[in-house]
C-alpha cells in the first residue's frame, strides 16, 4: 500500500498499441454537474476543458470559481514528468501526498497545510476516497489539487482492461464525490512498465513522478530524517514525496510543519503541480 517499492524504474518506451482499442468519450465520466454554465462537449477530452463559465454572471466578480479541473499543458500530456525546468530557477516546489484520503492523517495535515496557507497536491487511491468522501470534499474545497493514484494501488503488471478499470473508477469516484476532473496521474510505487501508467498517457493524462522523496515510507525514520530528506534535495521546480495515507503516517504529519518551515526559510514558494506545470518554459 505504499510507494515505498519504487523500483527506480526509468520510462524509455512506452507502447500506446493498447489506444487504439480506447476512445475518449467512452471512458469520460458524466457531464459536469457542478459547473453548470459550462459548455457540454461530448468529444471534447476532460482533460483539457476549462472551467470557464461561458457567460459570466454580473456577480462573477464576488464569487469565486472553485477550480475543480485540473488539466495539464499539451507539451506535458502522455509524457513522464519528474521535475519542471522553471524560468530563472524561480525557487517554486510542489508538495505531492499520496493515498489518501485517510483517516486521520489527511485532515491532521489539511490543517497544517491551512495554518501555513499552503496548496499541495493530493494523488488519491480510488477505494479511500470511496471510504472518505467528506474527507476528500474538504480536501478540493480548501484549494489543493488532485490526482489519479489508481483504484486498488497495486503493482503487478496488469492487461490493458484492467489498468483501464483502475484509472477510470478511480476519475470516475473522485469526479462523484468532488466534482473534480483531473488528468495527473501517479503509478503505485512509482512503476512506469506495468500497464498502468501506459494506459494513463493513452488517456492523455502526465504521469507525476517525484524529484525527491522524503522516504516517510521508510519504517524505521524517526520523521526528523523526513524533514532533512526533503530540505536537503530541494531544487527548483522539484516535486516532493509524501503519503498521508496506506498506513500509519503520523510521522509524517510530524514531518510536514519543519518541511514547510525549512524550504520556506530557504526561499521556496509552494505551488500546486498543475501550477508548476503552467510555468515550465
Ligand atoms: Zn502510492
Amino acid at each position: 500500500m505504499t510507494d515505498s517499492c519504487w523500483s527506480g524504474n526509468r520510462d524509455k518506451i512506452m507502447s500506446l498499441a493498447i489506444a487504439v482499442a480506447m476512445t475518449a468519450c467512452s471512458a469520460n465520466p458524466a457531464p459536469l454537474s457542478k459547473v453548470k454554465s459550462e459548455p457540454q462537449s461530448q468529444h471534447s477530452r476532460y482533460s483539457t476543458q476549462k472551467v470557464t463559465p461561458a457567460t459570466p454572471a454580473p456577480s462573477a466578480k464576488s464569487t469565486t470559481v472553485k477550480n475543480l479541473n485540473f488539466s495539464v499543458p499539451v507539451k506535458f500530456q502522455g509524457k513522464t514528468v519528474y521535475q519542471v525546468e522553471v524560468p530563472n530557477q524561480e525557487k517554486v516546489i510542489a508538495l505531492t501526498i499520496d493515498d489518501g484520503p485517510w483517516k486521520p492523517t489527511t485532515t491532521q495535515m489539511l490543517d497544517i497545510l491551512k495554518q501555513n496557507n499552503v496548496k499541495a497536491t493530493f494523488f488519491w487511491v480510488g477505494k479511500t476516497v470511496q471510504a472518505h468522501p467528506q474527507i476528500a470534499k474538504r480536501v478540493v474545497a480548501e484549494g489543493h489539487a488532485i490526482g489519479n493514484h489508481t483504484w486498488n494501488h497495486g503493482y503487478r503488471k496488469v492487461s490493458p482492461a484492467v489498468a483501464r478499470n483502475e484509472i477510470e473508477r478511480t476519475a470516475r469516484i473522485i469526479y462523484q464525490t468532488t466534482g473534480v476532473k483531473t488528468a495527473l496521474f501517479r503509478p503505485p510505487g512509482g512503476y512506469l512498465n506495468n500497464g498502468l501508467a501506459a494506459y494513463a498517457k493513452s488517456q492523455k493524462y502526465s504521469v507525476l513522478m517525484w524529484s525527491q522523496t522524503s522516504a516517510d515510507t521508510d519504517p524505521r525514520a524517526k520523521y526528523q530524517v523526513f524533514v532533512k530528506n526533503v530540505l536537503r534535495d530541494a531544487q527548483p521546480g522539484g516535486i516532493v514525496l509524501m503519503h498521508d495515507g496506506g498506513g500509519n503516517r503520523s510521522r509524517t504529519v510530524k514531518a510536514l510543519p519543519g518541511m514547510i518551515k525549512g524550504l520556506k526559510q530557504k526561499g521556496y514558494r509552494f505551488v500546486t503541480i498543475p501550477e508548476l506545470l503552467a510555468m515550465s518554459q
